[in-house]
């Protein structure tokens, strides 16, 4: 398993982390398998979306804002009920078929990682496995 840091700056972030991830993957020289990333936090996700228009990446982060207000009438006394709800919705791994080397990605996807209580230091884990 590795493992890489990320920053976030605000309180809702949507924030590329492909390239890490593929930097990870050359380092290893693996050619086919599975990649799983994995966010171990409670209050952010990872997901896999488009990385051509940044306002996707706005949109999701305003819909979900409609979907999971942060002001509703919630038990959890820490105040951040609404980041946990979208923890859950949007969900904490992914995985990733590798193929000649590479992530199979879409032309416009990219793998984000998804800030819903920030700014905070957060960790992603990856675990890459070979199936040849
Ligand atoms: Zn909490």
């Amino acid at each position: 398993m590795i493992q890489f840091a990320v920053r976030t700056n605000s309180r809702f972030e949507m924030l590329d982390i492909t390239r890490q991830v593929r930097d990870l993957l050359k380092e290893s020289k693996i050619k086919s398998g599975i990649c799983h990333v994995f966010v171990p936090h409670t209050t952010a996700a990872v997901t896999i979306n488009e990385n051509a228009d940044p306002d996707v990446g706005r949109d999701i982060i305003m819909g979900l804002d409609r979907l999971v207000p942060l002001n509703g009438n919630y038990r959890h006394r820490e105040g951040n009920a609404a980041a946990h709800i979208k923890s859950s919705l949007i969900g904490v791994s992914e995985a990733i078929i590798i193929e000649n080397g590479d992530l199979i990605l879409g032309t416009w996807q990219s793998i984000f990682f998804c800030e819903f209580d920030g700014p905070r230091s957060r960790k992603v884990f990856v675990k890459l496995i070979p199936t040849e």
